[in-house]
């Protein structure tokens, strides 16, 4: 198994794994052990602590996007305008807002935990790294305005050059709140949590039948489990239920890691830790890491046919290629530093980049959560919040939030979804391709990559 970075530096600890052997009861039974799972876990314990959850997770907590992703802790407020046409403005503003508190309330949740995971709350730069990108942030900057709330602030050219460490970064804004953390770390350190407040792991034990009566029978090869209540908690893997298949595409985003580089850090000033994006729609993502590190992420976007996770999710040489390509480019100074690391690991696109919520139709006892589309590690926290109280059965404010059982835009069913993907994703490739070499891309290529779902952020170019 082609590990990332984060997992390989946190090695030691992916080795005391206890899996499912016989059967097993419990109230909550929670598909998947990434922070989801995790999240959903330590909330349901916290509110009900009589109540017995048990996660089952194929590979290690952490196997999956928890363990491989660029470490980027964010709000929603990038999703304000999808947000304010879902559930109204007094909604969106709630969960927005939540989402911000929720990133300091996440790097305090570590300190009284004690776990290290590399908690820095230095800002996200939104940047525009070609004339086409120029004013991405406008329309959900204005909006951020209108509702009298001040998250985007500009930032100088030459300011933004220099924090950056490129003066290939021509226009930005800073949302102050944004944290990074080293996400293999968080997530390990969430399920030593998790287990020390009650919570049964069973890791190596993929679920490979599922019988959705009540109770419901969750099983795995050395074991089953039997519970009253269900959350499916497994991200990409989720499109293998006919009910979810057509609710989230699972493509691929691809990480490359530099050498320790500290001194050039140092040279260039990127020393702020500021989390830094493009703004295309196969976005750019890179930030540094404590040991002096570029780790430099591109939405690669690459899907399969039905949907089935297979090992070029987890490393795929072209994707590798293609994003150190970026890093090259937006970096032309540090053409001499060596890649040391590559990876990918699947993101569940939903169509309009936010999650989803809800029960499986007439499954009022099997819930789900899934949709993150790339912005999961920070509002996870507050989709266990969603989870947990779905599945205590609660009406709270978080049962009741405009995520759950919204209605959504499906993908279409097979072949359409994967031929008709490859041809939107190739179009927008070509077209951002176009863009970054101040070229005025293709008409079709710009007219299919109107097909293309929403970003990470809304944008207005
Ligand atoms: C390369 C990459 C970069 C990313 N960068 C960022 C970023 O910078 N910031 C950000 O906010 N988000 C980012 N994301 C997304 C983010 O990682 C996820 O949204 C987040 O980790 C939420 O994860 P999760 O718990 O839903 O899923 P996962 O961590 O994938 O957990 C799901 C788990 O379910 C398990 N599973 C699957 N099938 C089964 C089964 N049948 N039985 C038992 N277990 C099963 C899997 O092994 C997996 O561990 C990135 C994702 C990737 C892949």
């Amino acid at each position: 198994m082609h590990r990332s970075m984060w997992l390989k530096e946190v090695s030691d600890d992916l080795k005391q794994i206890t899996a499912l052997s016989g059967d097993v009861s419990c109230d909550v039974a929670i598909v998947g052990g990434g922070f989801v799972g995790l999240w959903t876990a330590l909330r349901i314990r916290e509110l009900d602590p009589g109540c017995s959850v048990v996660i089952l997770e194929r590979d290690v907590c952490g196997g999956g996007a928890s363990g491989r992703n660029g470490g980027f802790v964010m709000s929603w407020w990038p999703k304000i305008s999808s947000l304010v046409a879902l559930c109204g403005v007094a909604e969106a503003l709630r969960l927005a807002q939540a989402s911000q508190a929720n990133i300091a309330e996440l790097g305090a949740f570590c300190a009284e935990h004690g776990i290290d995971a590399h908690f820095r709350q230095s800002g996200w730069l939104w940047t525009a790294t070609t004339d086409a990108q120029r004013g991405a942030w406008k329309g959900v900057k204005a909006l951020c305005a209108r509702m009298g709330q001040d998250v985007f602030n500009t930032v100088a050219t030459d300011d933004l050059a220099r924090r950056s460490g490129s003066p290939k970064h021509l226009e930005g804004v800073m949302e102050a709140s944004n944290a990074t953390v080293q996400p293999a770390r968080l997530v390990r350190g969430l399920r030593r949590v998790a287990i020390q407040s009650g919570v049964k792991i069973f890791e190596n034990t993929p679920v490979i039948r599922f019988q959705r009566g009540v109770p419901a029978r969750l099983s795995a090869p050395a074991g089953c489990v039997t519970a009253r209540r269900v959350v499916l908690a497994h991200n990409a893997w989720a499109a293998e239920i006919p009910e979810l298949r057509r609710t989230i595409l699972p493509v691929t985003s691809t990480i490359v890691a530099t050498e320790p580089i500290p001194e050039r850090l140092q040279a260039i000033g990127w020393t702020g830790g500021e989390a830094i994006t493009d703004s295309q729609l196969m976005v750019d993502y890179y930030r540094t890491t404590r040991d002096g590190r570029i780790a430099f992420g591109k939405g690669t976007g690459m899907i399969s046919f039905s949907s089935k996770i297979g090992p070029r999710y987890d490393q795929d040489v072209a994707l590798n290629r293609v994003t150190e390509a970026d890093f090259r480019t937006t970096y032309p100074h540090l053409a001499d530093v060596r890649i040391e690391h590559s990876w990918s690991g699947p993101v569940d696109r939903s169509y309009d980049s936010l999650p989803v919520f809800g029960h499986l139709p007439n499954a009022p006892h099997i819930f789900y959560g899934v949709g993150w589309s790339g912005n999961g590690v920070g509002p996870s926290r507050l989709g266990g919040r969603i989870l947990a109280s779905l599945a205590l059965g609660l009406d709270d404010e978080w049962s009741r939030c405009g995520l759950v059982n919204r209605k959504i835009k499906t993908f279409p069913p097979e072949p359409a979804r994967y031929l008709g993907g490859i041809m939107v994703r190739n179009a927008v490739r070509r077209k951002e391709v176009a863009e970054a070499h101040n070229q005025t891309p293709a008409w079709l290529d710009r007219a299919l990559s109107r097909f293309a779902p929403s970003g990470l952020e809304d944008k207005s170019t």
